[in-house]
């Protein structure tokens, strides 16, 4: 479904990210997976070069540092002159109440969920922009979408992708360069581990599906936004969130 093709996934060291990377990989893509620990993706790239038989190379960089992600792209153009799929996964939760929000956590979410995105977007359109082709995929989320108590700084963090996503959509739209986001709603990573058993609870209760979902679900859509098959798609936020919203 991507022979061939170059996918950049940050944020690829576990959860969703991680699912995505291997996902893309297991499709014939040569992958490229962003994660600020050194060395933690060296094992997971030779695996999946060995087992999928396509180019997996680890780049290590913090999506909240500009000079981080400069020096990333050009390690990627090093890799490949041709990128076409970036999926900003990387990102970070607060869950504090509006009034005990510290500055410095405000701040630190900006960076990496809404900065971090720009930035990468930037270096990942110049190339795409050169080539008359691309995808890119940010990971939104429900919170964006729907707002929940005590996310008042992640869930404005993740509408801000939605205000990217779609002004980004219509600005690379005459290149076709398509960009969309995904709103996961409640998926089973260590992004979610520490949330009580009663709200895990009451939040499973309102997926319609029946059950939490899996970083493969979330998988399974960026594969699709990344393909040819949604070669018609662009600006859109496709809700991942077993009927969450429904
Ligand atoms: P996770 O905490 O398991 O993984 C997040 C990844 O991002 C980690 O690999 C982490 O190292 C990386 N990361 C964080 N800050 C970074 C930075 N500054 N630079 C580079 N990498 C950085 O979380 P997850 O559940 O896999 O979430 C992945 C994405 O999906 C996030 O953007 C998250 O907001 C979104 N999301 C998750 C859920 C959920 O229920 N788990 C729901 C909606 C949206």
């Amino acid at each position: 479904m991507l022979t061939g093709k170059y996918a950049l996934v940050t944020g690829a060291n576990r959860g969703i990210g991680l699912a995505i990377l291997k996902t893309l990989a297991q499709h014939g893509a040569n992958v490229i997976g962003g994660a600020r620990r050194e060395g933690s993706l060296d094992d997971v790239c030779s695996e999946l070069s060995d087992s999928c038989g396509i180019e997996a190379t680890p780049v290590y960089f913090d999506v909240s540092q500009p000079d981080q992600v400069k020096a990333a792209f050009q390690k990627i153009t090093r890799i490949t002159k041709q990128l076409d799929i970036a999926v900003n996964n990387a990102g970070i939760m607060d869950s504090s109440l509006l009034a005990m929000a510290r500055s410095e956590d405000i701040e630190s979410v900006f960076a990496t969920n809404v900065f971090g995105t720009i930035y990468v977007m930037q270096y990942a359109a110049r190339m795409m922009i050169r080539h008359k082709s691309g995808s890119i995929i940010n990971l939104s989320s429900i919170m964006g979408v729907n707002g929940a108590e005590g996310q008042v700084v992640y869930s404005g963090s993740k509408a801000a992708i939605i205000g990217i996503t779609r002004s980004a959509a219509k600005e690379l739209a005459p290149y076709q360069i398509r960009v969309n986001a995904i709103a996961p709603g409640f998926i089973d990573t260590d992004m979610v581990s520490s949330i009580s058993e009663e709200i895990r609870r009451e939040r499973v209760d309102s997926i319609k599906i029946q059950r939490i979902g899996t970083p493969e679900d979330v998988a399974n859509c960026t594969l699709f936004l990344a393909s040819d098959n949604a070669a018609y798609v662009t600006g859109q936020v496709v809700g991942v969130d077993g009927g969450m919203l429904v």
